[in-house]
């Protein structure tokens, strides 16, 4: 695997480096890419079939879809019931990865979270479950890896000091930050507030001293489109990058009321994810 390039972009008059983990593949790309990388190494012969389950546009779902392709397991993904529309007519993330090969399985509200509990029990040893969004303790491995490579290609740009990437369940920052000592780790939280971002974190390790959590101006709702994030991800578009429209636009947000240094950006892809979003964003072109 080759290192990931940077990008420069201009915005409000500041400079940002961007690694650019969105080109590594069309569907396996940003932190699902890193986080994904220990199940990337691991031989065909050691699974037959991967179990995964959350939101029914997850980039996890995807790149996991894509991932089990190559590999050629059988995936398994639950998820609550779909409404009608969604299954008549299915689009972006959920769409590709059902022509990946994902089979969906919809358990009902009621049973959801006692069944999402017991999918470790009577496991066999050629399946393999994936949590959620990906936060398993195996995406430690791939976080080292984007380390030693921001490390080399920081070597040569003494100026930055600080990484920024956004979180959801906080697996990708917190490893990251583990990872890299040396540097400030920007991170901010993209569902939940702070305190539901610390307690996923700790789920998986203490928090280390170098990871700063930005607080967002106001209490946004996971997926939910505001007119701000569509003007930033417009204004990001304009400067030479396209970033999801899930937790790129909050991290953007956060940086520039927060921070004045020289920061590298780690593009966390999601990318794939925004033909279904821009249709919701559709009305705040008509404003
Ligand atoms: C999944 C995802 C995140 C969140 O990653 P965590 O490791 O769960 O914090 C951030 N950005 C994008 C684009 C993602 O798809």
């Amino acid at each position: 695997m080759q290192t990931s390039p940077l990008s420069k972009i201009f915005l409000d008059g500041r400079e940002f480096l961007v690694k650019r983990d969105d080109l590594i593949d069309p569907y396996l790309a940003g932190n699902k890419y890193r986080k994904l990388y220990t199940l990337l190494q691991t031989p065909k012969e050691k699974y037959t079939t991967v179990i995964s389950y959350g939101g029914t546009q997850s980039n996890a779902m995807l790149a996991i879809a894509a991932l089990c392709k190559h590999k050629e397991w059988q995936f398994i993904y639950y998820t609550k019931e779909l409404s009608h529309r969604q299954k008549e007519n299915p689009l972006g993330n959920y769409a590709e990865a059902l022509r990946l090969g994902m089979q969906h399985k919809e358990i009902s509200s009621e049973l959801y979270r006692d069944f999402i509990v017991s999918l470790r029990l009577n496991l066999d040893e050629k399946s393999f479950v994936i949590d959620q969004g990906g936060a398993v303790q195996e995406a430690k491995a791939g976080l080292d890896v984007l380390a030693t490579e921001l490390r080399e290609q920081l070597q040569k740009l003494p100026h930055i000091k600080a990484v920024a990437t956004p979180s959801g369940t906080g697996t990708t920052a917190l490893f990251l930050a583990k990872a890299l000592p040396e540097y400030r780790i920007y991170t901010t939280p993209c569902v939940g507030d702070i305190v539901y971002l610390k307690e996923q974190m700790l789920a998986l390790s203490e928090i280390p001293d170098n990871l700063m959590i930005l607080k967002p101006k106001k209490k946004y709702h996971f997926a939910k489109p505001y007119k701000e994030f569509y003007e930033i991800y417009k204004k990001l578009l304009a400067a030479g990058v396209a970033f999801d429209l899930l937790y790129a636009p909050a991290m953007w947000l956060s940086l520039l009321e927060h921070t004045d240094e020289a920061i590298l950006y780690i593009h966390s892809g999601g990318v794939s994810g925004n033909s279904s979003m821009l249709e919701r964003y559709r009305k705040f072109d008509k404003e």
